[in-house]
């Protein structure tokens, strides 16, 4: 006899409310908990989860079959092809095993959300318990209603909020349990899972041998990593971040969210964290010191897009947030400008670096993401979902919420109450967040030497040498002029908006 607790993005024994409630019963129980993973390619293909990400999540897994094999906790790993047999695969597993309950952490996607639904009732027939809770929120989503009785659609009353309810309730930060060992006895009865070893990432997600050093190096992996990066950022950076978090050479944002996403850091040890390391001493979320507010609303931000997909699922099927600012605007598909954004050869130094960041590390810093998404949709008026699309294809802290949130709030189409008017001038935002241009010479390599006022604009700025040194670099001149292009995507937007 056994239980059974299902990891998807959750890996981590700390503060995981599933496998402790897992562990419990089992211990009622006095049965074996057993842990299970699911490979389903078919789901990296359809979510387009980046090859970095998927490698950051098979790094993860190994940390966690180590942690779990201390505790004697077998952890079985396998690949299901078609992803519609992934409900057949737990249940065959549960027979196998004699377990007569799964545990999981609900994830909120439209997929994620059909297959539980699809494993409830197949689980209720075969007499197999599941339980399925909320777990990568702060706050469960559809707990915070306005006083229509509806859910919130702007961040500010959302995140009052937010606040008030945790401050009412404290046990929303409270810890769950690692779980408790198995009996020795259990590393004989499952030595084949034990003997198992973790399986490469799927052929259609893997890194070359190269980028796979470089990424272990660069993304450490696995829980234990994501305390270390926690307490040092507390410890270094907090302070400073509510100042400086906007400025991508400033180093202050903790880097955590790949961890957030891959769930080997819960959110509410990051808030609990937080609070406990705020100078203040204070235990309300909105009166510690203001680093350490300022960055438990932005993890907030994180909670308030889940929220918004569970109460308005249709985001998740290529719809905006806001159909009518964007509906009838004749995006451009031209691949030429598409691949230029892609690659970071806009011309725009701010905009190029931050592809070029992301392009090599997988990130990019919160204020560049806005911008870029502002540029592919507005400067150069194309579809917005391909440059979400392309967001999640190369990020290693995709996410969907967070990621078509952000693309919505950028573009004007999404939950937030400035609609179509927010239109970056990437120059000016060069000049303000990166004023010295560390950032850009930092990733653009043509403009390593390129000093003072001239970085933001090297061929409008740039004196000869200047020039002559862009040139024979081949670096680009800007594909788009702003000012028209600005005053374009005004029109359109406008027109859009009236005809719809
Ligand atoms: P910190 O500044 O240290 O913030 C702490 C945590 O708060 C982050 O790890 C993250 O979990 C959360 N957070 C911070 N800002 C936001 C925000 N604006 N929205 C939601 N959560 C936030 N974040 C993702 O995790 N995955 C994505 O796929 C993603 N795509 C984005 C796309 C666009 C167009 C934009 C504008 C933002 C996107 N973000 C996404 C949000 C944000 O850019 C990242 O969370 C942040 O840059 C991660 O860096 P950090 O961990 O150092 O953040």
């Amino acid at each position: 006899k056994s239980v059974v607790h299902w990891f998807k993005r959750d890996l981590r024994l700390h503060d995981n409310r599933a496998l402790s409630l897992a562990s419990a019963k089992a211990r009622t129980d006095n049965v074996a908990l057993i842990c299970i993973f699911l490979i389903s390619p078919q789901d990296y293909e359809a979510h387009l989860t980046s090859s970095i990400q998927v490698d950051f999540q098979f790094r993860s897994l190994q940390v966690l079959k180590t942690d779990l094999e201390e505790l004697n906790i077998p952890l079985f790993i396998q690949t299901v092809e078609k992803r519609r047999n992934v409900p057949q695969t737990l249940k065959d597993a549960c027979k196998k095993w004699s377990a007569h309950h799964i545990f999981c952490n609900i994830e909120y996607e439209v997929d994620e959300l059909r297959r539980e639904a699809i494993l409830t009732t197949d689980c209720l027939t075969d007499g197999i318990n599941l339980t399925a809770v909320h777990d990568t929120c702060v706050v469960p989503p559809g707990t915070l209603l306005n006083s229509q009785n509806e859910p919130f659609t702007v961040y500010s009353p959302w995140h009052r909020a937010w606040n008030a309810k945790i401050d009412r309730d404290p046990s929303l930060l409270h810890q769950h349990p690692r779980p408790q060992p198995n009996p020795p006895s259990s590393h004989m009865t499952y030595e084949s899972i034990f003997k198992a070893s973790v399986p490469s990432p799927p052929s259609n997600k893997s890194l070359t041998p190269d980028k796979k050093m470089y990424f272990a190096s660069l993304w450490p992996a696995g829980e234990h990593e994501a305390h270390v990066r926690l307490q040092s950022f507390l410890a270094d950076k907090v302070s400073k971040y509510r100042d400086h978090r906007s400025f991508p050479a400033a180093n202050v944002n903790s880097l955590l969210s790949v961890h957030l996403a891959a769930g080997t850091l819960s959110v509410r040890t990051a808030v609990a964290a937080a609070c406990e390391a705020d100078t203040a001493g204070s235990r309300r979320l909105d009166e510690g010191t203001r680093g350490t507010t300022s960055w438990i609303s932005e993890l907030a931000w994180r909670d308030f897009y889940k929220h918004i997909l569970v109460a308005f699922p249709f985001v998740c099927m290529n719809a905006a947030f806001k159909p009518a600012y964007v509906s009838r605007i004749a995006w451009s598909y031209d691949s030429a400008l598409f691949e230029a954004w892609k690659a970071g050869r806009t011309g725009y130094p701010f905009v190029d670096a931050a592809m070029r960041q992301l392009a090599t590390t997988g990130t990019m810093h919160n204020r560049a993401r806005m911008v870029v998404a502002s540029f592919l949709s507005k400067d150069l008026l194309i579809d917005w979902r391909l440059g979400e699309q392309h967001f999640m294809l190369s990020l290693a802290d995709g996410d969907f919420a967070s990621n078509n949130g952000g693309w919505g709030f950028s573009v004007g189409c999404g939950v937030d109450p400035q609609p179509y008017m927010r239109l970056f001038n990437p120059i000016l935002q060069s000049e303000k967040f990166d004023a010295k241009g560390e950032y850009i010479r930092k990733w653009v390599e043509e403009l390593r030497d390129v000093e003072g006022k001239e970085v933001h604009d090297p061929y409008g700025r740039g004196n000869a040498d200047v020039v002559k040194r862009m040139m024979e670099r081949g670096y680009p001149r800007m594909i788009v002029e702003h000012k028209k292009a600005r005053e374009r995507a005004i029109r359109v937007f406008g027109e859009g908006l009236q005809s719809a």
